[in-house]
């Protein structure tokens, strides 16, 4: 009889676990449902667990690459366990559904970089508290974490608080129920900023409830087109920013970047050069000059040369005659809208060119003499032991890319450490100028030979 009240008591709670189960198990699903458009990257693993007097019900993504994974299995630790101790030293009022819904999105921006968004809510005695938001970024060829402040160029976060006072002044629904102090939480330095994905589109920054709206407004996305944050550069319209004098007889190198204008990586190299006062030539792409106008701008404004590097990255050498005169059309026709001239230099994709190419490019066919190789290796510090093993860099051209997050980081450090051996960092028509005594002349190939 006892074992027979015992069997009875043990099914009954089985089946209770099973309804809670299956419950949470609900609740979960249409949780993270809201939220399934935008994870694009990795596999979603979704746990749901009774643990009384907690219940959780937690999505994450894994993306197969270890130390990406571990973090992002910490972060949900993490949040898991401040979830405890809120409650667990909460007055004794612990009810039996006290549960953690977590969720996220990723958004990709180049091939390398994801931002990872998480989304926590706490249901309490059956009502559900306003959703809390956490950004994280990774690096994925890097296989590692990474920092706003290392992530943005400088300045993005005032000119992000400026765009958004603006914005939410302005926009039905929000400017009528704007919180009192909501201009103070938009402060640049409040953190509300660094809350952010990258996107295609622009910067989504993600602003949690309660702070310029009351929580029935949610989580708020503001996507603020890149256009919008780019760095001012009205303090130097009339004259070029570079002041530096160049010595002919003195020790000179010059730095190239191509395939861009990448409205954030081009503007983090930017940033060093600006820094350092010294200038370098950009080799942009003119349906790129197209998308980011604003970009290519800076280039020429802080005294960099920005010159061609075709329209869109076609291998000349399998295209016509014809063809190659429309692409140099093409992208004179964008220099001239956006710079105000055709481009002076001309760098072809791949390095592919002849005599034929040469002949069709009204402009000066630049080649290079040390190549970083980082659009290969996506490591900053491969591409500084490459050049620090490149020897004499007196006369040399040395090739970057200004696409990748990795390239922006090595030119971090290869700007100062250039500086302290005593180079003199210049544009490489500088270089033909005062290197050779030459003038840059249009239709001839200046190449490895050359730049030594
Ligand atoms: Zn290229």
């Amino acid at each position: 009889m006892l074992a027979f009240l015992f069997l009875l008591l043990l099914s009954c709670y089985v089946k209770y676990i099973n309804i809670k189960i299956d419950n949470l198990q609900e609740k979960t699903h249409t949780y993270c449902k809201a939220y399934a458009d935008a994870q694009n990257v990795g596999e979603p693993i979704t746990v749901t667990q009774c643990d009384a007097p907690f219940s959780y019900g937690l999505q994450y993504p894994q993306t197969g690459q270890e130390k990406i994974d571990e973090r992002i299995v910490q972060i949900v630790n993490d949040i898991r366990s401040a979830f405890n101790d809120k409650y667990l030293h909460s007055d004794g009022c612990l009810s039996a559904d006290t549960t953690l819904l977590l969720s996220y999105e990723t958004y990709t921006f180049s091939d390398s970089h994801i931002s990872l968004i998480f989304y926590e809510t706490h249901i309490i005695n059956n009502v559900f508290s306003p959703t809390k938001v956490y950004a994280y970024h990774f690096d994925i060829r890097q296989n590692e974490e990474q920092l706003a402040d290392d992530l943005m160029y400088k300045n993005f976060r005032e000119c992000a608080s400026r765009y958004a006072q603006k914005y939410f002044q302005e926009t039905v629904p929000y400017k009528n129920a704007l919180l009192k102090n909501y201009n103070e939480s938009l402060l640049p330095e409040k953190g509300l900023f660094d809350c952010f994905a990258l996107t295609f589109e622009g910067v989504l920054f993600f602003i949690n409830p309660n702070i310029i709206l009351p929580d029935s407004y949610g989580v708020i996305r503001l996507l603020v087109p890149y256009e919008e944050i780019q760095p001012s550069i009205s303090n130097y319209d009339d004259e070029p920013k570079n002041s530096q004098k160049i010595d002919p007889k003195k020790p000179m190198v010059a730095l190239t970047f191509d395939d861009g204008p990448n409205p954030v990586y081009t503007n983090l190299i930017l940033d060093v050069l600006e820094e350092y006062d010294v200038s370098a030539s950009f080799f942009d792409l003119g349906f790129l000059v197209e998308s980011y106008p604003y970009v290519s701008r800076r280039e020429a404004a802080l005294g960099c040369e920005v010159g061609s590097h075709s329209y869109d990255h076609k291998n000349l050498s399998e295209l016509s005659d014809d063809q190659i005169e429309q692409d140099v059309m093409d992208t004179s026709r964008v220099f001239c809208k956006v710079l105000g001239q055709e481009p002076s230099l001309f760098r072809p994709p791949y390095g592919n060119r002849d005599q034929r190419i040469a002949n069709l490019i009204p402009m000066p066919l630049i080649l290079w003499s040390v190549d970083t190789l980082d659009w290969k290796s996506r490591n900053a510090n491969t591409v500084m032991e490459l050049v620090k093993d490149a020897g004499n860099l007196d006369g040399k051209v040395i090739l970057m890319h200004s696409i990748h997050e990795s390239s922006a980081e090595a030119t971090k450090m290869l700007v100062p450490y250039l500086l302290e051996e005593n180079y003199q960092l210049v544009t490489v028509s500088q270089m033909i100028e005062l290197r050779h005594g030459d003038t840059p002349q249009n239709n001839r190939i200046y190449g490895y030979d050359y730049f030594q």
